[in-house]
């Protein structure tokens, strides 16, 4: 096994997507990159809705093959259902190339990591970051404890990119972390054997039809009690489901009785439609896994020789599927950035402001498009700055997510950016169908006659 070095041009915190794009992009430029990731993967990582988006990631950072190889359940689009109403889109409409994908992430992220060490990534597993030293440049380092020799080491450097997902690293010990108080919620997800599914056209399979190509999956989505929701993405060998939950729905999920899974699977079995994908369905032993309160906002994203790269530097409900996307989007942009740095010290600050204003404002535009409506206590700066990034080129992608919000009923969000320039698309009715009911296996409709399930 090779030894830790002690001294590259940048240290890596963490191989998610967001760090195994970073380190990948920097080594394919020539530097030299130590990747330390506390963990062994394949790791478990919820977060398995892959956009379309990815493809264009994965040709750059060499691992379209093993993508295509590893065979992920491709997707056809996605499908609602809020107060009622069922609304679908499919992704082929906006021009991409290739699908969107359901992953196991554990794997997904493993086959990243593992591209990123091909292109000359120094990786380093089960080795945890304690600290950054980041006030003086002649001494930049990163402070590491080896998990299993026990030994503690340091790594002397040029650059530091944290992507150290939920742990946040940097902003935790500078202490600029902050929750955004818009989006405190709960989330359960567990993983079900068996389940059928939804496809395109609001048919409802059997889970042994999930390969078929006319018969692809639909990410599902539907409203559940004040502005929380419940996702459903059948995969290669399972199905995740999760809750998400706004704090009254929390609260009430909480003072249930039982154990979580007990309280997952009662609050499941209220969310109409879900519940009967479940109903030839059983919950997998041990798969429950719970999270609050982890919505952050962007207080600061680089420094003098730090970046911040994907859930590291911001996050908001996942209710987009874009954590993925900004990760790549983050990681490609701050390796951008440190290699013009490396090349150009003297332009350094300047990369910074750079990379600060064009993930401030797409982040902007990502918590304005999740945000429930009616709710942002920070309008006056997330607005102009979400403004800046809507402005942009139209492409797919935009349009893309500008549609979801659509389906997921944050629409009134967008009308003050339409407000403010009246170019941004607001009517996208024509992107996306609305269904009168469901269709059940037999081939008969499925009507929806419940209201959105309730924790209660
Ligand atoms: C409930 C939920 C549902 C989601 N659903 C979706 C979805 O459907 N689609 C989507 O695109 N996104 C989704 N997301 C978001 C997505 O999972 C994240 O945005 C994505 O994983 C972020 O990638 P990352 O590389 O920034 O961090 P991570 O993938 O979290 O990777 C961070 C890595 O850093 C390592 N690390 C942490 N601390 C240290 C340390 N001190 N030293 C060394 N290593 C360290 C960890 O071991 C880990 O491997 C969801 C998130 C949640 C919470």
């Amino acid at each position: 096994m090779n030894t830790i070095p002690q001294s590259t041009d940048v240290v890596v915190i963490g191989g998610g997507p967001a760090g195994s794009t970073a380190a990948n992009m920097l080594a394919q430029k020539g530097y030299e990159v130590v990747l330390l990731d506390q963990a062994r993967h394949p790791r478990p990582v919820v977060g398995e809705s892959i956009l379309p988006h990815f493809w264009k990631y994965a040709e750059q950072l060499g691992v379209l093959e093993d993508i295509e190889n590893e065979g992920f359940l491709l997707k056809a689009g996605g499908l609602t259902i809020w107060n009622g109403e069922i609304r679908q889109m499919k992704l082929s409409d906006f021009g991409f190339e290739r699908p969107g994908m359901h992953v196991e992430r554990d794997v997904f992220d493993n086959i990243l990591l593992r591209g990123a060490e091909r292109k000359g990534v120094q990786v380093f597993e089960e080795v945890k970051v304690r600290e950054v030293h980041l006030d003086d440049a002649a001494n930049r380092a990163v402070s590491y404890m080896d998990k299993n020799s026990g030994e503690a080491g340091q790594i002397a450097c040029k650059y530091i990119v944290d992507a150290s997902g939920q742990a946040a690293v940097i902003a935790n010990q500078l202490k600029f972390r902050e929750f955004d108080p818009d989006l405190r919620f709960m989330c359960v997800w567990g993983y079900y054997e068996n389940s059928d599914y939804i496809g395109y056209g609001g048919q409802i399979y059997p889970f042994e039809d999930r390969w078929h190509k006319d018969r692809r999956p639909v990410t599902f989505a539907s409203g559940l009690g004040d502005w929380g929701w419940c996702w459903h993405l059948v995969q290669k060998d399972l199905t995740s489901v999760g809750l998400v939950m706004g704090p009254k729905e929390a609260a009430k999920f909480k003072a249930g009785g039982g154990s979580l899974e007990e309280r997952f699977a009662r609050g499941v079995a209220r969310v109409p439609v879900t519940s009967k994908l479940l109903e030839a369905g059983a919950l997998a032993p041990d798969s429950v896994r719970a999270i609050r309160d982890f919505a952050y906002r962007p207080t600061q994203l680089c420094g003098d020789g730090w970046y911040l790269a994907g859930d590291a530097s911001a996050f908001v409900d996942p209710i987009n599927s874009a954590g993925v996307a900004v990760s790549f989007y983050t990681g490609y942009l701050a390796a951008w950035s440190v290699a013009a740095s490396l090349e150009k010290p003297e332009r350094a600050e300047y990369y910074r402001t750079l990379f600060d204003s064009l993930v401030r404002q797409r982040l902007s535009l990502y918590r304005i498009s999740a945000l429930p409506e009616g709710v942002n206590s920070y309008a006056e700066e997330d607005y102009p700055l979400a403004l800046q990034a809507a402005q942009f080129e139209k492409n797919s992608e935009q349009e893309l997510l500008l549609v979801q919000v659509y389906l997921t009923h944050r629409r009134e969000n967008l009308r003050r950016l339409y407000e403010m320039d009246n170019r941004i698309k607001y009517d996208h009715t024509d992107r996306y169908d609305t269904l009168p009911h469901l269709i059940g296996p037999d081939g008969s409709p499925f009507h929806i006659d419940e209201p959105d399930g309730v924790m209660a």
